[in-house]
């Protein structure tokens, strides 16, 4: 008899420990990003408004940014890493005060994660090789994607097509 709970015991303990397991494995582990720095070292490296942005999720003024009214051929890369972010063929002038763009440069570009954060329901937009706050991506953009990509202008600097 004495057998038999130690038998059910660790059938018990068994199932508790595989319940767990479970658990932990579905919750999403942490992205590994190919850039990464401590808060000091990213502190250094960015401006502090750059900083507020990428690191720490603000949102600058809208109207501020430099990039708002930048009309010229090129890329947008990030202001943390310089990957590729945007190119200029998509970005459109949406009235908000801040860079927009109807897509990415590539699918690879950027990450979109769920945020709920200031009592709203958006989805964050982070640069996909640093994890950098970069902004959000609403669904009331222009065609052909319908997408509006509100970005930070201090999250990216322009990078000017070369002249042939
Ligand atoms: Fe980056």
């Amino acid at each position: 008899m004495k057998s038999w709970y130690s038998a059910m015991f660790l059938v018990v303990v068994l199932a508790l420990t595989g319940c767990v397991t479970g658990l932990a494995s579905a919750q999403k582990p942490e992205k590994k990003y190919k850039v990464t720095h401590t808060r000091a070292e990213w502190r250094k490296l960015l401006s502090p408004e750059a900083f507020d942005v990428l690191r720490d999720s603000g949102t600058e003024r809208a109207f501020t940014g430099k990039l708002l009214d930048e009309h010229g051929k090129g890329v947008f890369v990030c202001a943390g890493c310089g990957q590729e972010l945007f190119s200029s063929d998509t970005k459109f002038d949406s009235g908000t005060g801040w860079p927009s763009f109807w897509k990415p440069i590539n699918a690879k570009a950027v990450d979109q994660v769920e945020d709920h954060s200031d009592d709203m329901d958006r989805t964050e937009v982070k640069c996909a090789n640093c994890g950098g706050h970069l902004g959000h991506v609403f669904d009331d953009g222009p065609q052909p994607t319908g997408l509006r990509y509100c970005m930070n202008s201090v999250a990216m600097k322009f990078v000017p097509a070369k002249q042939k």
